[in-house]
């Protein structure tokens, strides 16, 4: 990184989703940068503000083991960091732990869940498979025709509060948050020295885009193509039946999950749909949704709908983030592309980047995820 001129930050990052925020928090905290966050809606108003909140590295995704160490590496600095970001920020994001049943309803999916169970336990995943009558002994929540099931514990959190513990966090450490749209990086040679937000110029030592599934108009900005494109998810909102109490753990099924959560909802998901930016819920999600979680947890046909909200993952052609620097520029870097996991990685993310931006080793390497490896693709 080369040193700002006299009162610029040391760096600027555009995009206040969880990501950003976490960016920000790092550089700040930990190498003692100037740096501005700028946000054009509110901080969190993308999927950071609107995700589960589930902190897991296991499942269906059917990860890589890199991608799931990086994962896992994700988790432990929630564990480890969640202390330090409560007391700074003053915000309860309700960072918990929950069991996690994934049932097989046949013989196939259960040999393929005990498969998955098996190398995902020898890299450090604790989990254990439930037979049908160990399952049944944990009440009538998961539906009875399951013949197993695979019972992890796993993190959680509130997702909007956990994105406002780190921007106040990130505050706390002086990081400056400001309202406006980037709408272009400024370049001296091979050099970003800055951005334009709306009419003005804000100069800085370096420039991070972080603005989630929309960093594929920065591509513009930087005269490459950025392959990242928003996938809509949907979640209903539940209160658990009249009479029955919160399930004592969630239940993920293929894209089904049903989450029971701290803060007092019981959520449903999910969709991956391509619908471009649209970011409007919808009443074939919602019926969707419903149908499938029903089939997981029949109880659930008779809980109270309170909400149903929309929000867009950053995706790309691989499913792994882009986090490093732009090739053929000095001092721009970027940071999208966590689809599934964002609220996950966000720390492990941003705390690795700010070490290869201030020339440390990162805590995990960012070679996979760099945005070369899409050079050359059709
Ligand atoms: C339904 C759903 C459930 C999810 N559940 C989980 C989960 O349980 N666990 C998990 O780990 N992940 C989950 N995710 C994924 C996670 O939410 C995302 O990966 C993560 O929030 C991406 O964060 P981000 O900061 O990159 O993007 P965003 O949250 O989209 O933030 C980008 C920000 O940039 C701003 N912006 C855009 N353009 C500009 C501009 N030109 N100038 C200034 N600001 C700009 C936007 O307003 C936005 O606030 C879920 C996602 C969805 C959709």
């Amino acid at each position: 990184m080369t040193t700002s001129p006299p009162k610029a930050p040391d760096v600027v990052i555009a995009g206040g989703g969880v990501i950003g925020c976490a960016t920000a928090y790092f550089l700040a905290a930990e190498h003692g940068l100037r740096v501005v966050v700028i946000e054009r809606d509110g901080i969190a108003s993308g999927a950071s503000g609107g995700a589960a909140g589930e902190l897991g590295a296991g499942g269906r995704h059917h990860f890589s083991e890199a991608y799931t160490r990086f994962l896992m590496r994700g988790i432990e600095l929630h564990r480890e960091l969640g202390p330090a970001l409560r007391e700074e920020s003053g915000v309860d994001y309700l960072l918990g732990e929950i069991p996690l049943l994934r049932p097989a309803f046949d013989e196939a999916e259960a040999d393929a869940l005990r498969e998955q169970m098996r190398w995902q336990r020898e890299i450090g995943i604790e989990m254990e498979w439930l037979d049908a009558e160990a399952v049944r002994g944990l009440g009538t929540w998961l539906a009875p025709e399951a013949v197993g099931a695979t019972a992890t514990a796993e993190l959680q959190l509130e997702a909007y509060p956990f994105a406002l513990a780190v921007a106040q966090a990130a505050e706390h450490h002086g990081v400056e948050i400001r309202s406006g749209e980037v709408t272009g990086v400024l370049r001296d040679g091979d050099r970003a020295v800055g951005v334009r937000v709306g009419g003005e110029e804000l100069a800085a030592g370096a420039v991070v885009i972080a603005t989630g599934p929309w960093a594929v108009h920065a591509g513009a900005w930087m005269g490459i193509e950025v392959p990242v494109s928003p996938l809509r998810g949907q979640i209903v909102h539940l209160a658990p039946p009249e009479g029955t109490p919160m399930p004592s753990y969630g239940i993920s099924h293929e894209t089904a999950y049903v989450r029971p959560k701290a803060g007092g909802d019981l959520l449903a998901g999910t969709t991956q749909e391509l619908a471009g930016f649209d970011r409007q819920p919808t009443a074939e999600a919602q019926d969707g949704i419903m149908e499938a979680v029903v089939r997981l947890a029949p109880a659930l046909i008779d809980a109270p709908i309170r909400d149903l909200t929309a929000c867009l993952r950053p995706s790309t052609p691989d499913g792994l983030p882009i986090i490093g620097a732009v090739d053929g520029w000095r001092d721009l870097y970027l940071s999208t592309g966590h689809q599934f996991k964002g609220v996950t990685l966000a720390l492990v993310s941003g705390r690795s980047l700010a070490q290869l931006m201030t020339g440390e080793t990162p805590d995990v390497a960012l070679d996979d995820y760099s945005l070369a490896r899409f050079a050359g693709a059709a």
